[in-house]
């Protein structure tokens, strides 16, 4: 939608490189945007240079728990996914959509434009893993394709470089190999970059996606990857896939999900679940949203404001004076089904891309893999 491909040819480049691409990317105007450490934990922020990422860093991640610790190597992309996803970027967590301000003859409507991390200048997202490409282009679907276009959404989104990397440590919790969206990359991206770190060697290769690509990489030092080079980038995806631990059977997931609303798991699942709405936060394709209008004290300016919601919230699903879904196991019912069967119906494609965070920071450690394995287990309707 966004971009053009072009047929990939594999090249190598020396680590010292990554800064040369960051340096490329910012004289070429684009804010940089990629993971670096900050808190206990491996955050999307800007990216100065090559040193603010979290070089030697890893995470430890399982139900409702995640620890960084050191590595022993100097990897730059040792890790895996932590809390945020890149809509915090495309699709921020508070917007202004517009102002409005009272006149003589009544009001004037004053339109705001997004106003993106970095000001207003172009996103360089850096260190796209493959699920997430996915869930951009979910994404996408939502706020810029069909009927109703969201032109915050798309005013950032058409000027994102994306500079994907494959993944090599998948966590605890991913299960991006059985939703058919990683651990390699696919999908519409600038550039794409294999780590390969062993004992005795530490460089990258890296693929153009699209002409913008193409042209980054012609600034930064590269050559042609060896057939051995490339073999070990191949070994890198394949070495990820086997090491994932779990898996999630999406063989006729919608209809064993909307034959089984009655089913006895969503009662004990409710009983667990604290409402907290932090699955749908952390999640990279979720877009519930909620608009609030103030004003000031004075009554002459009034603002209008976007925030992200949750379908977990009491108020989201408040209707004609009644909220129709008051109990926690409603919500539970019509995250999951959601996420992973009318979606489906909404938009063609599931709405879970495999990344594990609703599994990693939900407090009390559900497991959406477990959830559909024990509804798929005593299926009702079978
Ligand atoms: S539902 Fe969970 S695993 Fe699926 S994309 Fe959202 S956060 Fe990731
Ligand atoms: S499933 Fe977990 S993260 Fe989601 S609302 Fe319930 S307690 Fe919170």
């Amino acid at each position: 939608m966004f971009q053009v491909a072009v047929t990939a040819m594999v090249y190598r480049i020396e680590t010292a490189a990554v800064q040369s691409l960051i340096e490329v990317l910012h004289q070429q105007n684009y804010s940089v945007l990629g993971p670096t450490l900050r808190d206990g934990s491996i955050v999307y922020d800007e990216l100065h240079d090559a040193s603010d990422l979290p070089m030697g860093w890893t995470e430890e991640q399982r139900p409702g728990y995640y620890r960084i610790r050191k590595r022993n190597d100097e990897a730059l992309f040792g890790f895996t996914l932590g809390p945020h996803s890149w809509k915090k970027f495309l699709f921020p967590s508070i917007s202004k959509l517009f102002s409005a301000s009272r006149n003589a003859k009544g009001f004037n409507v004053l339109k705001d434009k997004a106003e993106p991390k970095g000001g207003t200048k172009p996103l360089a997202f850096f260190g796209v893993r493959p699920c997430e490409l996915h869930a951009i282009e979910i994404q996408d679907k939502v706020f810029a394709s069909g009927d109703y276009k969201d032109p915050q959404y798309n005013n950032v989104r058409a000027q994102v470089f994306i500079v994907a990397v494959n993944c090599s440590h998948p966590a605890e919790t991913c299960f991006c190999s059985s939703m058919g969206t990683g651990p390699g990359v696919e999908g519409q991206y600038d550039l794409a970059l294999t780590e390969i770190i062993d004992e005795k060697q530490h460089f990258f290769l890296i693929e153009a996606g699209s002409p913008k690509g193409e042209q980054v990489l012609e600034n930064i030092q590269h050559h042609p990857a060896e057939g051995n080079e490339v073999s070990k980038g191949e070994d890198v995806v394949r070495t990820a896939a086997s090491n994932m631990k779990r898996t999630l059977d999406t063989r006729g997931i919608k209809e064993l999900l909307y034959e089984n609303a009655e089913h006895p798991e969503w009662e004990k699942v409710g009983a667990r679940c604290l409402s907290c709405a932090n699955c749908t936060l952390v999640c990279p394709t979720c877009f519930c949203n909620t608009v609030e209008d103030s004003t000031d004290l004075g009554g002459t300016e009034a603002t209008r404001t976007r925030k992200w919601d949750s379908c977990f919230t009491l108020d989201f699903s408040y209707i004609h004076g009644g909220n129709i879904r008051t109990s926690t196991k409603a919500r539970y019912r019509q995250w999951m089904t959601h996420k992973l069967a009318s979606w489906i119906d909404q938009f063609g494609t599931s709405g879970c891309v495999g990344c594990g965070r609703c599994i990693t920071w939900c407090p009390v450690g559900i497991d959406i893999t477990d959830e559909t394995r024990v509804i798929r287990d005593n299926n009702g309707s079978a």
